[in-house]
């Protein structure tokens, strides 16, 4: 018998196997709003003209295809960071950033870094968060917990909750917090609750762990995003973070993405460093290069930034404009209920609380094809679809 005979066919991916299903289904009034990749208002995919000009820029350099260094490209490390922190709190912190294979690279490195340094190598989620989190940090060695974030009944924040749980940790633990558009509910504390969040951290001695997918993508606006870890360093705390260039630049096959530990001395971030190098040689060697120098073209040349900020406020435009539709053809059809909490949410998702029999007849019935939480990903929809949605939607739920 061949080797393999006893490999058991292994389940689809539950959200990238979505789209395989909504390809095969032969119905011309298929909708897949299941994956978050943005497209514009035809539905198609969508390059940033901005990216589009670095390219063309970089192509015309005739650069080498040379290794980048283990840790990445170096203009990109201190790029993102600056991105992150913004100029003036990036001046004053010591970090270990390293260029990583996108976000979820990021947070592999974040899994084997406290594997193995962290006394209690454990990191609490959030209870609804993105599934692969668990899954990245299992595979690293990591095991992970979870404190009460989303409140079924009301659709909104349990902060209450939260905090409750935070309280709990020992001191030391690592808490996984989405800086913004947390995915799936879309729902993020204001800025008053990330205040006092920190203090939490603070008084618990919690480790914050950011991870920041969607800077600039959810409010348009990157400085407005990057509220919490901002908060967070000036109020002396030490995050780590992840980072990823997929939605906010539209670099998602590019893999574009920075893990950083902020430290409290140069010589701690330096032996930090060298320990990530030593994490990556093993896995991957180094990074690849292509992605990291479009990125690192906008972010330094200021009128290339400027052009990416306006386009950042239209794919944030755009998804904000479609959930004011799709409240409006939710009540055109004639749905009763309250959906005010589509328009409350924020990013790339709505958290629409319908449940997984709700999800699986509007798969059956109207061959609509989300994840089966409910979650619809706000960039699948265009004014072309969003009244069908909504009709299939009240049809279920009503
Ligand atoms: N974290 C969150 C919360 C995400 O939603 C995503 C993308 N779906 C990622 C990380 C990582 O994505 P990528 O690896 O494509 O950067």
């Amino acid at each position: 018998a061949s080797l393999w005979a006893g490999v058991p066919e292994g389940p689809a991916d539950p959200i990238l196997g979505l789209t395989e299903a909504w390809r095969k289904d032969p119905s011309p009034a298929k909708i897949n709003v299941g994956v978050g990749a943005y497209r514009d208002a035809n539905g198609k995919a969508f390059v940033l003209p901005s990216v589009r000009k670095a390219e063309a820029i970089i192509a015309g350099k005739n650069l080498d295809k040379e290794y980048a260094s283990i840790e990445g490209h170096a203009d990109f490390r201190s790029a993102a960071l600056k991105f992150a922190l913004g100029k003036d709190l990036f001046k004053d912190v010591h970090a270990a950033t390293v260029q990583s294979i996108s976000g979820t690279g990021a947070l592999r490195l974040g899994g084997e870094f406290l594997r193995r340094f962290h006394r209690k190598p454990e990191v609490a989620l959030p209870d609804r968060t993105w599934p692969t989190h668990d899954k990245i940090l299992n595979a690293a060695g990591v095991s992970t917990s979870s404190y009460r974030y989303y409140d079924a009944s009301t659709i909104s924040l349990n902060f209450k909750a939260m905090v409750e749980d935070l309280t709990q940790r020992a001191p030391g633990s690592a808490v996984l917090l989405h800086a913004c558009a947390h995915n799936p509910t879309g729902i993020d504390p204001t800025q008053a609750q990330w205040e006092e969040l920190a203090q939490v951290f603070k008084t618990q001695k919690l480790l914050p762990f950011f991870d920041m997918a969607y800077q600039g993508f959810a409010s348009g606006d990157p400085s407005r995003d990057a509220f919490a870890v901002r908060h967070f360093v000036q109020q002396g705390l030490h995050p780590i973070l992840t980072q990823s260039f997929a939605k906010n630049m539209g670099l998602y096959g590019e893999r574009v993405g920075a893990f950083t530990v902020l430290c409290e001395t140069a010589a701690e971030a330096s032996a930090v460093l060298s320990q990530l190098k030593l994490i990556i040689r093993p896995m991957y060697s180094s990074p690849p290069i292509n992605g990291a120098r479009i990125a690192t073209h906008i972010l330094n040349t200021p009128e290339l930034t400027a052009e990416w900020e306006g386009e950042l406020k239209l794919m944030s435009g755009r998804i904000i404009e479609m959930r004011e539709t799709l409240v409006k053809e939710l009540k055109a059809a004639g749905s009763t209920k309250n959906w005010d909490f589509i328009t409350k949410q924020i990013g790339m998702f709505c958290y629409s609380g319908m449940t997984a029999k709700h999800v699986q007849e509007l798969r059956e019935k109207h061959s609509i094809y989300m994840t089966s939480d409910g979650r619809i990903s706000m960039v699948g929809l265009t004014h072309a679809n969003v009244g069908a949605l909504a009709r299939a939607m009240h049809a279920v739920t009503k």
